[in-house]
This record gives C-alpha cells, sequence and structure tokens, in this order.
C-alpha cells in the first residue's frame, strides 16, 4: 500500500514536473518574442532627424534615403484652429512620439518643465507587450524631461551630447539585441541650420545624416532573421522659414515636413486612403497599427 502511493505520488510529481516545463518553455518563448503576429516578429526603428528641410532632401543626393518611400506630411497642428501648436522641437517630437497635438499632451513649448499629458509609444507599447525591449538614443535631453515617466519603459535611455555619429554608433551597437522599439534622435541637421542657414554646410549635414541612415538599414537588413519584420520611419521635427537660420512659425517651409518609410503599406495608405496633406500624428499612429495597439482617438 506504502509502496503504492510512492508511485502514484512519483507519477504525480513527474506530471508536475512536465507541466512546469512545459509553462516555463511557454513564458520563455513569450519573453524572447515579445511582438509576436502570424508568426512574424514585428520590430519598428523611428529615426528622427532634427530640423532637415524637407525641400532641400529633395534636392541633394540621397541614396539611402531612396531606399525609403518618402511623403509630405505636415507639423505645426492645423492653422487656425486648437491643434495649431509652434514649429519647435519640444511640441513637435511630443506629437511624433504621442500621435496628438500640442493641445493634447501639452508640450506647447521647448521647456524642460512641461511633462506631457499623453502617454507616448514607450507606455503604450509597453502596456501591450510588456516584455517588449525598448531602447531610446538622443541628443536633445528635453525629450525625456517632457516625456517623464514614460521614458522608464525604455531599457535604455542614452543621452549623446557629443555628435551624431556618436549616437549612431551607440544606436547601431544597442540594434545588435534586438529591440521592439528603438528610437533614435539625430540634431546636427537643426544646428547646422541654426549656425549657417541653407548654405553648403547645411547641404552637408544633411549629405552626413543620409550616409548614417545608410549605415542603420544595413546592419538591420544584414542581421535580421526570417521571421523579423521591421517597419523604418524616418523623420523630422520641423521645417525652416526662408533663411534657414529659423523655425517656430506657421510658414508653409516652417510647417512642411516628411516622412520615409520602408513598408509600402503605410506609404500607399497616404494615396490610396489619405486625401489631402498627412499630419505629423500619422507616424505614432502607424506605429501603433503595425504593432496592433489601439491608436489613441
Ligand atoms: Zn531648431
Amino acid at each position: 500500500m506504502i509502496i503504492n502511493l510512492c508511485l502514484i505520488s512519483n507519477k504525480r510529481l513527474k506530471i508536475s514536473i512536465n507541466y512546469l516545463l512545459f509553462i516555463t518553455l511557454l513564458s520563455l518563448s513569450f519573453l524572447t518574442v515579445a511582438v509576436t503576429m502570424n508568426k512574424e516578429e514585428r520590430k519598428v526603428i523611428l529615426i528622427g532627424i532634427d530640423g532637415m528641410d524637407y525641400q532641400t532632401l529633395q534636392r541633394l543626393a540621397t541614396p539611402n534615403f531612396d531606399r525609403l518611400y518618402t511623403s509630405e506630411l505636415f507639423t505645426g497642428g492645423e492653422l487656425n484652429t486648437e491643434t495649431e501648436q509652434q514649429t519647435y522641437s519640444g511640441p513637435s517630437w511630443a506629437t511624433i512620439l504621442t500621435g496628438v497635438w500640442a493641445n493634447q499632451h501639452q508640450i506647447i513649448k521647448n521647456d524642460k518643465n512641461l511633462k506631457s499629458a499623453t502617454p507616448s509609444l514607450f507606455d503604450r507599447i509597453n502596456q501591450v507587450y510588456p516584455q517588449a525591449k525598448l531602447i531610446s538614443v538622443i541628443r536633445w535631453d528635453t525629450i525625456y524631461d517632457n516625456l517623464y515617466s514614460d521614458i522608464s519603459f525604455a531599457q535604455h535611455k542614452i543621452v549623446i551630447k557629443e555628435h551624431d555619429f556618436k549616437a549612431v554608433e551607440k544606436f547601431i551597437e544597442l540594434l545588435k539585441n534586438k529591440p521592439d522599439f528603438a528610437f533614435l534622435h539625430l540634431d546636427d541637421v537643426d544646428h547646422a541650420g541654426h549656425d549657417f542657414g541653407f548654405s553648403k554646410e547645411y547641404d552637408q549635414s544633411i549629405i552626413d545624416a543620409d550616409l548614417m541612415l545608410g549605415k542603420i538599414i544595413d546592419v538591420i537588413e544584414n542581421n535580421k532573421q526570417v521571421n523579423e519584420k521591421y517597419l523604418i520611419i524616418v523623420t523630422t521635427d520641423h521645417g525652416r522659414n526662408n533663411s534657414g537660420k529659423e523655425h517656430g512659425g506657421q510658414s508653409n517651409s516652417e510647417k512642411i515636413t516628411f516622412y520615409a518609410t520602408n513598408n509600402d503599406f503605410y506609404h500607399r495608405k497616404k494615396t490610396l486612403q489619405i486625401t489631402g496633406a498627412i499630419p505629423q500624428t500619422y507616424i505614432a499612429n502607424s506605429i501603433l497599427d503595425y504593432l496592433h495597439v489601439t491608436p489613441l482617438k
């Protein structure tokens, strides 16, 4: 009798060990595959190049931008409505990262002390995929101040003060860990604009940014597994005034920006489904749509 009992409990023990193993393997597979849809592991790379004028970009030879589909969009909200906002970096990056205008996110000007009133991509992605790896490398730390607690969802939240080349180097190093959402902010183009206006120095800063973009796309393409599907979006926060030295106002050249993507769907969506100019809010909402996270209203 005693022997029998032992046999049963051994068997039960064996079953429960197998069950535990099964559960562990299951949870491990969720840990490694955070954002999976139909066996595709979806990943998003968002690259922001501060102050890059769309007209100049179109005029110059930029072979790496040519690898992407590029469309015009507008920043600064809709003129003469409650959504109108300054074409400065603070309000614009907040719009890019939250998918709403400043009347909702409340980053109404460049100010470190303002805290976004709307959850950003970091928070939204984390809510649905708590295991997702989120990383961010930026040149201007006000972006983190404005995002406030949301940036704590990123495993790596780096600020590189020196120059864009160093930021790109760090970003490429972090891409090796296969993040699910990666944000890179570059600033040398905006600095060239403020220092020199539209000039050969400004043109060169865009050519340099194009080379850096090429390096990043190469790293992604050379290292991706068959099941990994990348949505790459490249954008800027605002245009520039006539001289190229300033921005902040509502002129066409300050309001018109661009987004470039490797994904035909999010490009064609513009021509097939959206009539009129595309708002800057489209970027975050495309990313949420791609990752099957319910977009904000
Ligand atoms: Zn600027």
